[in-house]
This record gives C-alpha cells, structure tokens and sequence, in this order.
C-alpha cells in the first residue's frame, strides 16, 4: 500500500501567462524543506504536487513539513494504486481503516479527470460508498455534514484515495515576489511581521540591533532562535545582527534625552536602508502596529519614515495585540519572544519623552551627531552574519 502526499495550490493558481514561474518556485521550496529527509518523485499535474518517497521517508514528517510550505492551499495523505476499480475497491477499507474506524458518517467524492475512465465520478461514488459500507458496519452516509469526506481521484497516472486533508500555509512561494529585510527585536511582533511578509512571497533576511554591553549575550541568542524558528517557513534565511553600542552611545552624549527615542529609530532605519540595498532587497519589515506604543503613533512613524527612501512594511499595523500573539502562537515564535531579555530600544529610554517632536527638533539633535560615520561603521565594521 504505497502512502503519499497531495498538496493542492493555492492562490497560484489565479496566475495567467506567467503561472509556471509560480510552479517551479513552489516545488524548489518543497524540495528544499524536505531534502534531508529522503529521496522523493516530485510531480505537478492539475494544481496538484505529488509528493512520493523513493526511499521510505517518514511520511508524516514529509506531510508535516509540506504543511509550512507558502502556496498550498491544502495538503492530503493520500494512497496510490492501478487505475482499476477492482484496485480501488481493494484499497479504500484497508488505507482508510484507521480514519474511518473513529468517525460515524462519511461521503464520497469523485474526480476523473481521465475521462477514459469506464466508470462515471457518481458511479465511482457509488460503489466505493457501498464498499466502505461493507467493510465498516457501524458507519453512515452524510451528504450534508458528513465526519469525514473520501476522496477519490481518477488521474492519469493512477488512483489516488484519501480521506486526510489539512489546511495549507496558504500564501505565494517564498521567494516569488522578492526580498525584503526584516527588522527583528526579540519581542512578539517582528517574527509575526516577518512571517506575514514571507507568506505573500517575500524573501527575507533579518537584521538585529545589538548593543553589548548594555544588552547581554542571551538577549541575541534569543533572537537567533526566533530566527532559527522562523526558518520552518523561510529556508535559509539569513541573520544581520548590528551592533549597535555606537551609535545609541553618541546619542546618549550628545543629543538631548527627550528625544533618544526616535533619533534611535531613524537611526536603526539609516542603518536597514543600507543593508537593504546590499542585499539587494526591495523594502524594510517591520512590527509596528498604529498606537501600541508611543513611537508607533503616526507622527512617530512619519519621522522614522521620512528618514530613508525605503518602501516600509508594516503587516501588522492594523492588527490587535491579541491577533498579534494568536499568530505567535500559531507559528511558534510566541515562547521565545516572551523569554524576559532586554532589547536595544530599552536601553538610555528618556524619563520624559517628548510627545510630539516636529522634525526640526529631531534634524536640530541630529546635527550633533556625525551621522554618516555612525552608519558606516555599523553596516561596514561592527557587523556580523549568522546562518
Ligand atoms: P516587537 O514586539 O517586534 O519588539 P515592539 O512592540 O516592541 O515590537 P518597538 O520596540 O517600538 O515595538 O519596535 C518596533 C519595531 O522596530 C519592531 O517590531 C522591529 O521591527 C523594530 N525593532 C525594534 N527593536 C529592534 C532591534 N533591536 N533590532 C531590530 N529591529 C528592531
Ligand atoms: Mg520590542
């Protein structure tokens, strides 16, 4: 009884001429997440990837991992054999056995794409219904609201029975629509940011600002793991960790206290403009949702906008703490984030920040400052990348 994987395209599949460009990103991302776990006979027919192991893979870690890759809509356990009623009506009750035993009602659907298939999709319905009947007593048919659904796919290359079918990441392929840098702080919102971007199809690399030793080892350590956890939707992305004492240090000396605050935003979107363009990435991520926090007001964010000409990413600006940290814990970020280590933007914080800074107050303190050097010694020398 050979097991599976089906995993149906999502939003994809909306694509016109340019379609296959889609598809063959989604299968490299597939192939990566899964290619250390064995050697797999990878094919799209249909809007349908299917995924099957030459080399005896742990399928439901195949299935799992197929789960977190961005452009499936849903992904299937399926079980394959000859495209003959005779093998299909042999194969239903012993692959479904385990699924069915547990449920009181069921319905069978059909699709025959290959139309030389003898049997119409109702007849197919109708006889596979009548076996699983047979074989499990203690089940009935439910048209309307049925525990489980069975499916059967009549295909060119065979058929395919499953009962199994989960929800999708959903999303574009990672990759698909470009690069963007992802400002990433140990807190609950930026791994959210990241993973939002990463679904409509963005590339990202991360970048972290550190200041030892005001903020310690195990503070970047933990952003690491957010990266590292982060890394399940987003295959080999990489970590820019900055650091950072520098320039908060030259602010603390030379620039007045109430407005610490946003002159160290700018100065971390100075700093992010320029590895975004050596990454050749095409925006900047980031976690801010409108009004959470003082700096996240409007007029706080057009100050740290108006800093670069990067196009900013904010996913979550319209978002709920709470949605925020159901989808925390939906990815797996939310554990980490809420490990209590100190990050870069809490250290020098002014005791009175001023409310409402215009813009000639901040490029007044900034002028205090050699703005240039700063920036260039932090995206040149005090530096370092983490895989
Ligand atoms: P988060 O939960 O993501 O830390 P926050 O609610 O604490 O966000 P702020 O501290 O105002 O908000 O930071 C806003 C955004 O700025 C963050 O979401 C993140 O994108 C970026 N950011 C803040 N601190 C850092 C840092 N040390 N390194 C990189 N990016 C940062
Ligand atoms: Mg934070």
């Amino acid at each position: 009884m050979e097991q599976l994987i089906l995993a149906k395209c999502g939003e994809i599949v909306l694509k016109g001429l340019n379609r296959s460009k889609f598809d063959l990103m989604l299968i490299k991302n597939l192939k990566r997440s899964i290619a250390d776990l064995g050697e797999f006979d990878i094919s799209l027919a249909q809007s349908t990837v299917y995924i099957r192991s030459l080399s005896g893979a742990d399928m439901e870690e195949v299935f799992a991992r197929t789960k977190r890759v961005f452009g499936f809509a849903a992904v299937c356990m399926a079980y394959m054999c000859e495209k003959s009623m005779e093998s299909i009506l042999g194969l239903a009750p012993e692959c479904l056995a385990e699924t069915l035993e547990e449920v009181n009602t069921f319905k069978v659907e059909a699709k025959r794409s290959d139309k030389r298939f003898p049997l119409k999709s109702p007849e197919i319905c109708r006889e596979v219904g009548g076996e699983l009947l047979k074989s499990f007593p203690h089940l009935r048919v439910d048209v309307h609201h049925p525990d489980v659904t069975v499916t059967v796919e009549v295909r060119d290359f065979g058929a395919y029975i499953h009962a199994v079918r989960e929800p999708g990441a959903g999303g574009m392929p990672y990759g698909s629509n470009g690069r963007a840098c992802l400002l990433l702080s140990g807190g609950i919102d930026s791994p959210v940011a990241g993973y939002m971007m990463a679904k409509r199809g963005l590339k990202l690399t991360g970048i972290h600002f550190f200041s030892p030793p005001y903020t310690g080892e195990r503070a970047k350590q933990k952003v690491v793991t957010l990266a590292k956890e982060l890394q399940a939707y987003c295959p080999g992305m990489k970590l820019h960790v900055v650091h950072f004492t520098e320039a908060q240090e030259a602010i603390r000396d030379h620039c007045s206290e109430e407005y610490f605050t946003v002159i160290m935003r700018r100065m971390m979107m100075r700093v992010a403009y320029e590895l975004m363009k050596k990454t050749r990435s095409g925006a900047l991520i980031t976690g801010e949702s409108l009004g959470q926090v003082a700096s996240q007001t409007m007029d706080a964010l057009q100050l740290t906008d108006s800093v670069t000409n990067a196009l900013v990413l904010r996913p979550l600006i319209g978002m709920d703490k709470e949605e925020i940290v159901q989808i925390s814990r939906r990815i797996g970020t939310f554990d980490t984030s809420i490990q209590p280590y100190e990050d870069c933007c809490t250290v020098f914080t002014p005791k009175h920040p001023k409310t409402k800074p215009t813009l000639r107050d901040i490029e007044r303190e900034e002028a205090k400052l050699d703005i240039e050097g700063l920036v260039d010694r932090a995206v040149h020398l005090n530096y370092e990348i983490i895989e």
